[in-house]
């Protein structure tokens, strides 16, 4: 069977992967999986950029078709902050998801409610021969004052989705993917991945 990387060593975002690829004739597979280890510095100024830097590096280094991808929360107010610096947006040293979320909260303090926010997701494609295939989506909701659900991670807790009534957190996790920036780019990056991996493109 064919091989796909996933320029990723998150084990949460390749379970939600597989779950969303899962009716494709590729096997997922993991930088760790073909003992490769990376050090991709994402300074790159869009999520785009980002993944497009992760899966030419992976792509390059494996030989093998590869995915990857970045994304963020905006919100509003804070002119789309904390964007592409989501995962360190906390002065602390070592700070966890949960120090994050206090930080947004802290910055919120002062601006009125709502708090109009949404999730970004970028993944981009590379093939060996040089193909690049580029999708995204947006995840759009309202950052709360105060935690809900145990489900997800990052800032899912804060996330509020007023048509649904709940926040990412509250979702299960089919829920989730059924809406989420990521499983929404991750099923329209299926129709490229499927055109890849047809059997007129592998003969
Ligand atoms: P990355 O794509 O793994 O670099 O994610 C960037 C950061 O954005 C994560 O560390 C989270 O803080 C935040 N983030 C991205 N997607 C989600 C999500 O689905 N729920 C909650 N936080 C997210």
């Amino acid at each position: 069977m064919q091989e796909l990387l996933i320029a990723s060593s998150n084990p949460g975002k390749l379970h939600e992967m597989r779950t969303i690829l899962q009716d494709l004739p590729v096997k997922l597979i993991q930088p760790a999986d073909i003992r490769l280890n990376l050090d991709v510095i994402e300074d790159g100024k869009s999520y785009e950029e980002n993944a497009r830097k992760k899966a030419r590096a992976y792509c390059a280094a494996s030989g093998k078709v590869t995915l990857a991808d970045d994304s963020g929360l905006e919100v509003d107010v804070l002119g789309g902050a904390p964007g592409i610096h989501s995962a360190r947006f906390s002065p602390k040293a070592n700070a966890t998801d949960r120090d994050r979320r206090d930080y947004l909260l802290e910055k919120l303090r002062g601006f009125e409610q709502p708090w109009y926010a949404h999730f970004h997701c970028s993944v981009v494609i590379v093939t060996p021969s040089g193909a690049e295939y580029v999708h995204g989506a947006n995840c759009y909701g309202q950052i709360i004052d105060h935690e809900r659900g145990s489900h997800g991670f990052g800032y899912d807790p804060l996330f509020f989705m007023p048509h649904l009534g709940m926040t990412t957190a509250e979702m299960e996790e089919d829920k989730k993917n059924m809406i989420s920036h990521r499983g929404l780019a991750l099923m329209a990056a299926r129709k490229s991945l499927k055109q890849i991996f047809s059997p007129a493109n592998q003969a």
